[in-house]
């Protein structure tokens, strides 16, 4: 129905009643055959309202409708001639009932409609109609006792809302709840807890996921990520699981009998990887460790119930993958001990707490031609402490990169001061490898120390192009451009040393310590270290055996043509130990190092 026709039918009520603002003045008792000018006002009413992108319509002060326009009709899709002037706002619900368009849950609006409608005081609500589109709706009044209601289909805004909602609070690639919905979870969590409920948190990491993307491409990776999501939000029960990082889970486990109910929710998610995921027509496996902490036993606020749980899993991954550790508060002693000493180690350098060893490195004829040279660092309080220990610590601060630039110049200095040219190997962390200029690093102390770059040995693992292999490459092949040799250190403990030795032309190998250890003991090590030096032969590569102990070790490596590095040779020492070695005089009469 068009505004005109309601209009030129509603005329007796309309006059004086509709604001100014809706109705021109000259349309306001409009006599279209007496004044012409009526006649256009009247049209431009009516075009201006049923042009109106919103739906509209007017009541009277009796609550019965006196006019709407096209929009309000299209939008809620009432039959043609079903509204008229003078409809009850019940006859109106009963129109758009009929076209499927009422208030879906009409209860909840009711007593605001009511409201707006009786007491005639502005107000406006959204809600969702049968078809499931979203309507916003606002009432105003006018002063002359009438009011207004004006309709807009927001459905695609809304819809745009909740997806953006969705996404900051949702993981993209499984679906899953993100950090911030993790964090606004356990906070209620810990906020609704009363008393003696207990809940627990359980954090899950996905091991090796690193090496599934390196071996299998980011895009299975991501699918498998997926699935394992998948798997684990089967197997979570209703408890609450997000994914916090690449690899890592979490789940509040609802409130329960705890540990008990958490511990069979440990087993059930551990278990979803127990049959290897299929993606990509591979068949991937992996395993899942789990630290877990309970509420309030092991932290009654958030920061602690998670960090406990955090150190739960800190010791379950140094206990085994695929494990499940609960918290102890042993744990956070551990978890206090380590930050200060990753504190400590990164003030070490400026304390001038570290200090450089060197160990003697002998030709199979027992000569030496160098030294390794290995970081010591003397801690005010706990003494030496171990590179084993402080280098990962290093490592996961960062510290790392300072310490290894200072070693590798103060390696280069010394060996630089020598009189006799023998080689200097140094440690390269990968961690190193992620800063670009490591070769420009390397080439800047060289230039600075005027060492020959032919003496200078940098010893890496695997684990330098597990990272990044393309660009540990290249940065590896700029290196060796330098002049410099690269070793690759603890030959055999890692996965991939074969075909790292194919992709790289390395200068040595290092075997490591452990084979070195079982050469009397176990056929199988001598078996591997004679295979690792028949590899050597056939790459033309320089081999050395670490950990050299006994004359029985050394004797077996000699006779294979073996460089040897380790006690029997000579410990890691201040290079003052080893003056007789780098003048090229005869050892001191008290040394125990076996010289050439
Ligand atoms: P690595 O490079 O494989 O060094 C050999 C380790 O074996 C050294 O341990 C050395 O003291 C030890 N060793 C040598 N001979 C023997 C022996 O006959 N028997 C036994 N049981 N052990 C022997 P250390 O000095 O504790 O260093 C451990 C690891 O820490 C090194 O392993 C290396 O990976 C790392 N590291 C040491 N210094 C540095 C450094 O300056 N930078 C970096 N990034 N890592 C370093
Ligand atoms: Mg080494
Ligand atoms: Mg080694």
């Amino acid at each position: 129905m068009s505004l005109r026709h309601t209009f030129a039918r509603a005329t007796s009520r309309l006059a004086g009643l509709l604001p100014d603002a809706v109705l021109p003045r000259a349309a306001r008792a409009p006599d279209p055959a007496a004044d012409p000018n009526a006649t256009t006002a009247m049209e431009k009413l009516d075009a201006a309202l049923n042009n109106m992108s919103h739906g509209l319509c007017m009541f009277g002060p009796d609550d019965r409708l006196m006019l709407w326009n096209d929009r309000y009709v299209r939008m809620y899709k009432i039959a043609p001639g079903r509204l008229r002037v003078g409809s009850t706002l019940e006859e109106m619900l009963d129109a758009r009932k009929e076209a499927g368009t009422a208030y879906r849950d009409l209860g909840q609006y009711d007593s605001k409609l009511t409201n707006a409608i009786t007491k005639r005081s502005p107000d406006s609500l959204v809600a969702e109609l049968d078809d499931g589109r979203i309507v916003n709706v606002s009432y105003r009044p006018t002063h002359n006792g009438c009011w207004v209601s004006t309709h807009e289909d927001i459905t695609e805004r809304a819809q745009n809302e909740a997806r953006i909602a969705h996404l900051a609070f949702h993981d993209q690639l499984t679906g899953l709840p993100n950090r911030v919905a993790f964090n606004e979870h356990i906070a209620a969590a810990v906020h609704n807890a009363a008393g003696d409920t207990a809940f627990a948190v359980l954090c899950v990491d996905l091991d090796q996921f690193k090496e599934v993307n390196d071996v299998y491409g980011h895009s299975t990776g991501d699918r498998f990520l997926v699935e394992v999501g998948r798997r684990l939000l089967a197997a979570s029960d209703g408890a609450f699981l997000a994914r916090l990082g690449a690899d890592e889970f979490i789940v509040i486990a609802s409130v329960g009998p705890q540990p008990a109910m958490a511990e069979d929710l440990c087993t059930r998610l551990v278990a979803v990887l127990y049959q290897p995921v299929c993606v990509d027509g591979y068949e991937i496996e992996g395993s899942l460790t789990i630290g877990a902490s309970v509420y309030p036993l092991d932290g009654a606020d958030v920061d602690t119930l998670v960090g406990n749980a955090e150190a739960a899993l800190y010791r379950a991954k140094a206990d085994q993958r695929g494990s499940i550790r609960f918290f102890e508060p042993a744990m956070g002693r551990q978890i206090r001990e380590k930050r200060a000493l990753q504190h400590d180690i990164g003030a070490a350098l400026a304390r001038r707490e570290l200090q450089l060893h060197f160990q003697p490195q002998s030709l199979a004829g027992g000569e030496i031609f160098g030294f390794e040279a290995l970081l010591r660092w003397r801690h005010p309080e706990r003494g030496v402490v171990s590179p084993a220990i402080f280098i990962p610590l290093a490592e996961e601060t960062g510290a790392i990169g300072e310490i290894d630039e200072w070693v590798l110049r103060e390696a280069c200095r010394e060996a630089a001061s020598w009189p006799r040219p023998l080689s200097i190997a140094v440690n390269l962390s990968p961690v190193d490898f992620r800063r670009s200029d490591v070769a420009a690093m390397i080439l800047s102390v060289l230039l600075e120390t005027g060492l020959d770059p032919q003496r200078l040995e940098i010893e890496i693992t695997e684990g330098v192009l597990f990272e990044d292999f393309d660009r540990a490459l290249s940065i590896l092949r700029r290196i060796k451009n330098l002049g410099v040799r690269v070793a690759m250190d603890d030959f055999g403990t890692g996965y991939s040393s074969l075909s790292y030795l194919q992709a790289f032309p390395f200068d040595k190998i290092k075997i490591d310590q452990s084979f070195t250890a079982r050469i009397g003991s176990s056929f199988e090590a001598a078996a591997i270290i004679h295979a690792i030096l028949g590899l050597g032969r056939a790459l033309a590569l320089p081999v050395i055996a670490e950990g050299v102990e006994t004359e029985e070790q050394r004797a077996f490596l000699a006779q294979e043509g073996c460089e040897a590095q380790g006690y029997l040779i000579g410990r890691p020492e201040p290079i003052a130990r080893y003056r007789h070695l780098v003048d090229g005089m005869a050892a001191p009469p008290e040394s125990a190092v076996i010289a050439s």
